[in-house]
């Protein structure tokens, strides 16, 4: 069967394991239904997630010029404080930005490898954590726009990590005996004071199961070195396929990169 289309991050469902699906032009693909099966991908083109251009991809999915101009792409996205909605001052569009700013967030602490704290819209829960290749996922702070959840974490993650290193995260077993609620204890003192109202300590710990075994080693391909892979599907972590050999290809940094996809 012969598929083709644009990447976009495969979305997910939790689930023991986690589901996955790739949606490719209209054709949802069940991606744990395939796992044993020889897939081919090959790089045919680019269409920007935002415009459609067929430009190269800058970043993130986006052709240069919506990189550089779309509200989806502003500094913000990375810098949640930096946020200004919240006082009526627009970025890059204002309206775009007071839907994605001014609603409830959550400030969490996750492992993937090692504890790190980061911050998401209350409706991108789970699916940040399963995206980043959380195992654990712990809610500390419940705010009511970005700005405040910005600030949180910009304190904390003085002394906690805040970006996922991949390897880490693709090569650590699952860890039954890591409790996230001592780490939110041990760090509480560095919980800034003028947002301490927003802190919560009644949350439950989510535990994520991915439909994944470590390897031994980490071989990341890119279909700008390699436009053309074929390979045994095994298994899914974060966004990343891992493949016979070792050999992992992160879906969600090829957004926007046209494919065709047969599966043998
Ligand atoms: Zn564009």
């Amino acid at each position: 069967m012969i598929f083709s289309g644009q990447i976009l991050k495969m979305s997910s469902q939790l689930a023991e394991p986690i589901q996955y699906f790739l949606n490719l032009n209209d054709d949802l693909i069940s991606m744990n239904q395939i796992f044993g099966k020889e897939l081919r991908i090959k790089h045919i083109g680019y269409q920007c997630v935002n415009c459609g251009s067929d430009e190269k991809i800058y970043r993130m999915g986006f052709c240069k010029k919506c990189f550089f101009e779309s509200p989806y792409a502003s500094d913000t996205i990375i810098r949640p404080e930096l946020s200004t909605a919240h006082l009526g001052i627009a970025e890059r569009d204002l309206e775009v930005e007071k839907s994605i700013q001014l609603v409830p967030h959550v400030v969490y602490l996750s492992y993937t490898g090692d504890v790190k704290v980061g911050v998401t819209r209350e409706t991108q829960v789970p699916t940040r954590w399963i995206d980043q290749g959380a195992t654990f996922a712990l809610p500390i702070a419940r705010t009511e726009n970005r700005y405040e959840a910005g600030m949180i974490e910009v304190e904390l993650k003085q002394h906690i990590a805040d970006k996922t290193n991949y390897k880490k995260m693709l090569m650590s077993e699952f860890e039954s005996d890591l409790d996230l609620k001592e780490f939110r204890d041990k760090i509480s003192e560095y919980f800034p004071k003028d947002f301490k109202q927003f802190a919560s300590d009644e949350e439950d710990i989510v535990k994520l199961d991915y439909p994944y075994t470590a390897p031994g080693k980490v071989n990341v391909f890119t279909l700008d070195k390699q436009p053309e892979f074929t390979g045994i599907l095994k298994g899914i972590k974060g966004q990343y396929l891992q493949f016979e050999g070792d050999y992992f290809i992160n879906v969600r940094g090829h957004e926007g990169y046209v494919i065709e996809l047969e599966i043998k």
